[in-house]
């Protein structure tokens, strides 16, 4: 069992990328691997452990098939328009094929210098690398379209962060596609109609295939990311840098950077550093997502038809992300509370909540997990308001046939907590994989109570709360 490529990407003409192979690595060691993803690709996992294996999931030669490439972008970031972009520290392996026939890129994130690294060194560190590991198989595991991780190396190498010597890592990297917003905005900035059309027709052929034309397209990333976008919410989930680059059109999550879940539950929750506007705070994700697919809009417009007509489909297209999330969101929401058909009359129901939530700072994940068991309570310092809201709760849930198993499919026991993902780092740095393997394993079920565990269900303590994750990544 090998990887089988067939690299559709690569023959679509030369101004989509700069072919660019891994560069060498001093020392290949294998970190991780993930089996049942693996055998997904069609892979054997023990071939992937030998070591020609690990020396090209570190970028030191290459498995049969690859056509290695930089993607080039573009993209907003924080709002600025950047008009060159691009895979600065990844490389594009190829599209595998699997054994059902479906079609993944595989990607090595921290793969050395391409030519859109503009001043970055292009590499990775181990400690952003198990990051996006943990958090990206628990985002799977809790049912989330997400990029997956196939495999963790370290490369020998030492890298230099914030004035720290770090561990160089590489990330092998799942995805149904790369293929960002700011793809189309880098054919569209150029005024490159041809690109843009081939660039149309090559993800209608592979994310959504049900789609008529670009306008068709546009409806669907619009539907995929509602869809997308209420899931994080519903999570507590922020994902800390909602640049135009760094949102597919598959309607994958994608770059987990200075990501995290909530713990206190606040709506203007932000973790990233650099994000001193709140840009991409946890209540602003919808509003961000909308903008971003209005520069998607914009792209499609020319490829769309008589402009007067293509404006207005575009802009009732993108109009229509609003009522698509809103019902996502009721429907996640309302399932949080066990409600099996919520409608907007149980919107005030879910917002007495969250706002109860909010005044006292409640742990996001547990006052809903504890909506199962009772235990819900105990995370309100104060518990008058949620015994006042728990009183009106349960006589709606008299209505519901059953409660409990709409609500156990909801609402998960494990999070990656941001306080643990820290310790897992500091551990897996200083030589220490235990904490590492543990996250991954509890949060491989992250609906199901596992004995011995009760430690990862913990909010932090004051002393653990992790103040910002940084981008230095
Ligand atoms: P990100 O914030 O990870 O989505 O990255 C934004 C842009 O910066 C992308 O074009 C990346 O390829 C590039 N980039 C990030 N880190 C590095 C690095 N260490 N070396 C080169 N390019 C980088
Ligand atoms: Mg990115």
């Amino acid at each position: 069992m090998t990887l089988r490529f067939d690299n559709s990407y690569a023959r679509l003409p030369g101004r989509f990328y700069a072919r660019q192979a891994p560069a060498p690595v001093p020392v290949a060691t294998l970190v991780a691997l993930n089996d049942d993803l693996a055998r997904r690709l069609g892979a054997d996992p023990e071939a992937l452990r030998s070591p020609d294996s690990v020396a090209w999931l570190a970028g030191n030669g290459l498995p049969d098939g690859a056509e290695p490439l930089a993607q080039a972008y573009a993209g907003h970031q924080f709002g600025g328009w950047v008009p060159q972009l691009g895979d600065g520290r990844a490389v594009l392996l190829g599209e595998v094929i699997a054994p059902d026939g479906a079609r993944f890129d595989l990607q090595l994130k921290g793969a050395g210098q391409t030519p859109y690294s503009r001043q970055g060194d292009g590499r990775a560190w181990l400690g952003p690398v198990l990051r996006e590991y943990v958090v990206s198989e628990a985002m799977a595991a809790l049912g989330v379209p997400t990029t997956r991780a196939l495999a963790a190396v370290t490369t020998g190498d030492t890298i230099w962060r914030d004035g720290q010597r770090r561990p160089g890592a590489v990330l092998a990297r799942v995805a149904a596609s790369h293929i960002r917003v700011g793809t189309f905005q880098y054919f569209a900035a150029r005024r490159d109609m041809e690109g843009l059309q081939l660039l149309v027709d090559h993800v209608i052929t592979r994310h959504h295939p049900q789609a008529d034309g670009a306008a068709g397209l546009l409806d669907a990333v619009v539907a995929a990311q509602a869809r997308l976008i209420a899931q994080w919410m519903a999570l507590g989930f922020i994902h800390g840098v909602m640049n135009t680059d760094n949102m597919t059109v598959s309607g994958e999550t994608i770059d987990y950077g200075p990501c995290a879940f909530m713990d206190a539950f606040h709506p203007d929750t932000v973790y990233s550093s650099i994000d001193r506007q709140g840009r991409y705070a946890w209540s602003n994700q919808p509003q961000i997502a909308a903008w971003n697919l209005a520069q998607l809009a914009m792209c499609l417009i020319p490829v769309m038809g008589e402009e007067a007509v293509a404006i207005e489909a575009a802009t009732a297209s993108v109009h229509r992300f609003k009522d698509l999330y809103e019902a996502e969101w009721l429907k996640r929401f309302g399932a949080k509370i066990g409600l099996a058909s919520p409608t907007a009359a149980d919107l005030p129901l879910i917002e007495g909540l969250l706002s109860e939530m909010t005044r006292q700072g409640a742990d996001f994940t547990n006052s809903f997990r504890g909506l199962i068991d009772d235990t819900a309570r105990g995370n309100f310092a104060d518990p008058s308001g949620f015994d006042a809201w728990a009183t009106g709760w349960r006589a709606r849930l008299e209505a519901e046939a059953d409660p409990q198993t709409v609500m156990r499919a909801a609402n998960p026991a494990y999070i990656p907590r941001n306080h643990q993902v820290e310790a897992m780092i500091e551990a897996a740095v200083a030589g220490d994989l235990a904490p590492f393997h543990r996250l991954n394993a509890v949060l491989a079920r992250p609906y199901h109570i596992r004995r011995g565990a009760e430690d990862l269900a913990l909010p932090p303590r004051p002393d653990q709360v992790v103040q910002a994750t940084f981008c230095g990544t």
